[in-house]
């Protein structure tokens, strides 16, 4: 099939939730992506933050093939050695008690906040519970993380959604006070906002949220599902706050490319949930645990933290010298390899211009460019990506 055929069966089967670029990708190798007419990409968005090891890594491949032929799935029904490991691994990274696999993000969350209705439940012997939410926030699409997702424009057609959501202002810590009550169950956050435009927490703030939900037994989620798994430097970026959440969930690059995710708490917290309070046919198969057990082997193997923070580091004066030359640009953001430049204009256009010159970039928001790479990058390709961008930018009158 040749590129065009491809793209106009895509057109007239898929739905119509994504404005796709024309390109049909067939390969990647490292850092690099291949499309179905030769022309190659230099990568800095990872399939949105997942493929941290870079593309066509071998010992992930032959890990993968090798779990493929012994097996596959079996039920959450039964233990597998695959799934034991990838659970006490999670465990060890993320400082929780228990874990709890799904299949995305967006499922992870759902089963955070289920979890936190059950401890208050249990706790006050009624479910009238509200959750306090970040605007800006993004947690997924599913009705339960929608209804905690702060973009209006996300929400709004699929009302209602999920009762007692009130809404404060990321990094405000008097709008957090003035939304908690004694039906407060949960505060939900991600440590490093992505979708709405890479903004990370501030540490007083997120030590205030801390502290008041130890004052008055809120459970506090983390959303990791984006800044977490090594991006910022650390496997998780709450290790950078020195705070640790009740519950913490993550997924995008834990399996690397496998569609899995995970929802983790404390045991005070996890102890909520009892046989039959929630469930999934897929979650943790011993196929994407195999994975996720090589992506951890791997990120030790191959020094991963320290390469975020050398290269992180690297990329963070590279684009604080472009936010210095362009006066349409008004803001540098980020941690290791999750930053972002913010323009004073739509960047779609210039977003699209860096494909067209090999430039695999992706927005965040209307007027945000967002730099999250593979992990492995090395500073000879910041420097590659930095002439690319550049050759665009000046292009721009
Ligand atoms: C991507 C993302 C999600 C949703 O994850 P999916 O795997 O797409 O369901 C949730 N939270 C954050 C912070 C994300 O970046």
């Amino acid at each position: 099939m040749n590129t065009q055929e491809i793209i106009s069966i895509a057109e007239s089967s898929l739905m119509k939730t994504y404005g796709r670029y024309k390109i049909v990708l067939d390969k990647g190798d490292g850092v690099t992506l291949y499309d179905t007419e030769g022309k190659t990409y230099l990568d800095f968005c990872a399939g949105i933050a997942v493929f941290a090891l870079g593309y066509n890594n071998k010992e992930y491949n032959d890990a993968l093939k090798a779990q493929i032929d012994k097996l596959i799935h079996t039920s959450n029904y039964y233990y597998s050695e695959p799934a034991a490991l990838a659970a006490q691994n999670i465990k060890n990274a993320t400082g929780m008690d228990r874990v709890f696999f799904t299949n995305s993000g967006t499922e992870a969350n759902e089963g955070a906040i289920k979890l936190a209705r059950k401890y208050y439940y249990i706790n006050h012997g009624k479910a009238d519970s509200e959750i306090i939410a970040m605007n800006h926030s993004f947690h997924g699409r599913s009705i339960g993380s929608l209804s905690v997702t702060g973009t209006k424009k996300y929400r709004e057609a699929f009302e209602p959604l999920i009762g007692g959501v009130k809404w404060a202002e990321f990094n405000n810590i008097e709008s957090v006070k003035a939304s908690v009550s004694e039906k407060t169950s949960a505060i939900i956050m991600e440590t490093i906002q992505g979708e709405g435009g890479i903004y990370p927490a501030d540490e007083d703030f997120i030590k205030e949220v801390r502290r008041i939900c130890d004052e008055n037994d809120i459970v506090l989620i983390f959303d990791e599902v984006q800044c977490g798994m090594g991006r910022t430097g650390t496997m998780y970026a709450y290790q950078q706050y020195g705070v640790k959440p009740d519950i913490v969930t993550t997924a995008k690059a834990l399996g690397c490319g496998v569609p899995v995710g995970a929802f983790c708490a404390n045991e005070k917290v996890a102890a909520a949930f009892a046989p039959g309070d929630h469930g999934t046919t897929y979650g943790g198969n011993p196929f994407v645990c195999a994975a996720i057990n090589k992506v951890f082997e791997l990120f030790e193997k191959e020094n991963i933290l320290s390469n975020v923070k050398e290269v992180g580091d690297y990329l963070f004066e590279k684009l604080d010298e472009i936010a210095d030359k362009y006066d349409f640009i008004s803001e540098h953001r980020g941690r290791g390899l999750m930053q972002g430049l913010e323009f004073k204009m739509p960047v779609k256009d210039i977003v699209a211009k860096c494909i067209d010159s090999g430039l695999m970039l992706i927005s965040a928001g209307t007027q945000i460019i967002r730099f999250v790479p593979p992990l492995v990058i090395t500073k000879k390709n910041v420097d590659d990506m930095i002439v690319i961008l550049t050759g665009v930018l000046d292009g721009i009158e």
